[in-house]
């Protein structure tokens, strides 16, 4: 019998046959798509012919493609659907994938016909897209180790795949902590809790097999828990419960690992050459170095803390107010957060929720999409991978863009957070068009009732959906620098401003219906929502910027012996504000230590934060939201660009020039802070 994930995906898009593939046809399929990527590999590098672009750089794109469609659709159910099988194939397969990978960019005679190239690369003919892959090509090969020889050639092909099963069991310890632990309430608990929190806690208890509510783990359910019980014993067990996620001791502890983690990373960095792993790491990025990184996040930092120190003497003084003494601790911070945000700005969020539906906000997010770049989207009759997920076509002009799937609801099976992957990217020659898939968490609702969104929900929808447009209007030849494959502190522009959309009145004021009644978000709500877009963001910056500090410090400079330790004393050193913590502690900061990706890399979202709010700019100063021109040159030089060409290049193309820090200090209200 064939395997289904190695035959031709045949069907409509030719999206993978979810139906007929099964879990063990993943570890043979892989298998089989390593050899034949092995064989095409060999093959480029012991060609008799001398190196052209075509023979070598285009034949490596294609190498790996089989290997990639498997992988596509592996790594995203044991990201999105998770069972003991898939996670047990996730170890063996990671370990295999980085031996591959580094079999590749180890190999002397592929390297050799890559450099050849390279010292030619003014007579070869090449376009500029041509050039900048040749580029990216030997850079990714030379900052493998292809330039290292003897022993360090294998200590770092070691330390490589050391590496990617610590990334690996780190995750599923992760994963492992937020399934286990959940709080039995009884319905007395659920007393003072609006009525989407009490449904919420009741849907969790059902889908556990409880015999009454619970508290779990996942965002969706323990923000507005901790927001709105007024239980300061129970807020205290689930804020601790969450804090200690990878911290619990026995087997799902992640502090050793954390540990190993940041060694490792040093000593690959020292062996390729660089000081520390983020003076490696960096040199990629548009920051280039960790003192601008730190001088970014400085600036923020210190307007940023002021405003949360006012901020917490005030709901200190509530917590008096309400008879308990001693200080503000964070699990507080939420609940007087909210009460504040009710008195100031008349704002509730059990007010609001009615009018943030999941499938109005889709709609929404689909119709931006259609003003600013003619994009349609077009219902697809499932199965896909999960009874939850559903799709659409996107399509312009008759023209077929993209499958993009949206997989929407929390379930134990699903990592936490939410995210944007591509299970096939964008690629022209054979035109190849993406599939595109957003991951969120968002509180799945009891059979028959609308799906209701928080604010923070409906935020990250729109955030996901512009990584998605990212990939879904990409137009280059090569996979390698297609969709979202451009520098870490880059890559969080699409998606960033995207979110500006939704607070543009208009779109609220059509999609913001209410969820029995249908009636339009009244002006008067939609007015205090806005006005309280900057509230209790001294909070969420130092949360945040307390983690990319932490985060820098760990890889710049000597590996720390003692993450917990070292994390410990950059808190002290900026004055963290006692009923704050970071927004992710080290055993569950799965950016920097579930794989390299935001390792030294946090700070992107800032960094991103710069130029996304100096882009909506561009649209206010255009008077207008949908503004065509910017749209349009916002689509040719970042949204269907890849990383044809450098990124700050790409910004000031679309922009003029490069931005400050005024336009994000703005647009979190910490002018003059
Ligand atoms: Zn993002």
């Amino acid at each position: 019998m064939t395997n289904p994930l190695l035959s031709d995906w045949t069907g409509e898009f030719a999206l993978p046959p979810f139906a007929a593939i099964a879990d063990e046809h993943f570890g043979p399929a892989i298998d089989a798509a390593l050899d034949v990527a092995r064989a095409t590999v060999a093959a480029i590098a012991d060609a008799p012919e001398p190196p052209t672009f075509a023979n070598t750089v285009e034949a490596l794109e294609v190498a790996g493609e089989t290997l990639l469609k498997v992988l596509g659709v592996f790594f995203n159910l044991a990201s999105a659907d998770a069972n003991p099988a898939r996670e047990a194939l996730q170890r063996e397969v990671s370990p295999k994938l980085a031996a591959y990978s580094s079999e590749i960019t180890m190999n002397p005679a592929l390297f050799a016909r890559i450099e050849a190239l390279w010292q030619d690369r003014d007579g070869l003919g090449l376009t500029d897209e041509q050039a900048r892959v040749l580029l990216l090509t030997r850079r990714s090969f030379v900052r493998a180790g292809a330039l290292l020889e003897g022993d360090d050639r294998d200590r770092l092909k070691a330390i490589m795949q050391r590496l990617s099963v610590l990334g690996t069991q780190f995750t599923q310890n992760l994963l492992a902590d937020e399934r286990d632990w959940a709080m039995d309430l009884s319905e007395s608990d659920l007393a003072g809790l609006p009525g989407f929190v009490a449904d919420a806690a009741r849907a969790a208890g059902a889908e556990r097999g409880a015999p009454g509510p619970v508290v779990t783990l996942s965002r969706s359910l323990i923000t507005p828990f901790l927001t709105f019980s007024p239980n300061r014993d129970l807020r205290r067990r689930a804020y601790e419960a969450y804090v200690a996620r990878g911290a619990n001791g026995g087997a799902t502890d992640n502090r050793a690992i954390a540990a190993e983690t940041l060694a490792l990373r040093q000593e690959r960095a020292r062996l390729l050459g660089h000081d520390s792993f983020a003076d490696f790491k960096l040199a990629t990025e548009m920051a280039k170095t960790p003192q601008a990184v730190r001088d970014l996040l400085m600036q923020v930092w210190a307007p940023a803390r002021a405003a949360a120190e006012r901020d917490a003497a005030v709901l200190e003084q509530m917590l008096h107010d309400d008879g308990v003494s001693g200080p503000l601790e964070p699990w507080d911070w939420h609940f007087y957060a909210q009460r504040r945000r009710q008195a100031e700005h008349d704002l509730d969020e059990a007010e609001l929720k009615p009018y943030l539906q999941l499938d109005r906000m889709i709609e929404a997010a689909f119709s931006v999409a259609g003003r600013l770049f003619g994009l349609e989207f077009r219902a697809l009759d499932g199965p896909f991978y999960h009874p939850d997920v559903r799709g659409w076509e996107v399509t312009r002009a008759g023209r077929h863009m993209a499958v993009f799937l949206g997989d929407y609801f929390a379930r134990g099976s699903k990592r936490s957070g939410a995210w944007c992957s591509t299970m096939r990217s964008q690629k022209q020659g054979a035109e190849v068009r993406p599939i595109v898939v957003n991951v969120c968490n968002f509180s799945k609702p009891e059979p028959g009732r609308p799906a209701l969104l928080s604010w923070d929900d409906a935020r990250t929808l729109f955030h996901e959906f512009g990584h998605a447009l990212h990939n879904i209007l990409s137009d280059v030849t090569y996979a390698r620098i297609s969709g979202t494959s451009v520098a870490r502190d880059f890559v969080e522009l699409p998606s960033q401003l995207y979110e500006h959309w939704l607070e543009v009145p208009e779109v609220l004021g059509e999609f913001a219906t209410h969820a029995e009644t249908g009636a339009a978000m009244p002006r008067d709500l939609l007015d205090r929502l806005l006005g309280a877009a900057t509230y209790d963001m001294g909070f969420q910056t130092v949360e945040y910027i307390a983690s990319a500090l932490v985060d820098l410090a760990f890889h710049d400079g000597p590996a720390p012996a003692d993450p917990m330790q070292k994390q410990a004393e950059v808190l002290e050193q900026i004055g963290l504000p006692r009923a704050i913590r970071m927004r992710h502690a080290t055993p569950h900061f799965a950016h920097v230590f579930s794989g390299d990706g935001y390792s030294s890399g946090y700070y992107s979202y800032m960094w991103s934060e710069v130029m996304d709010a100096d882009a909506f700019a561009a649209f206010e100063e255009a008077a207008d939201y949908f503004d065509e021109g910017t749209a349009a040159r916002l689509e040719q030089f970042v949204l269907s660009a890849g990383s044809v060409q450098d990124e700050a290049q790409a910004y000031i193309d679309f922009r003029g020039s490069l931005p400050g820090v005024e336009a994000l200090l703005a647009g979190r209200g910490l002018v003059g802070a």
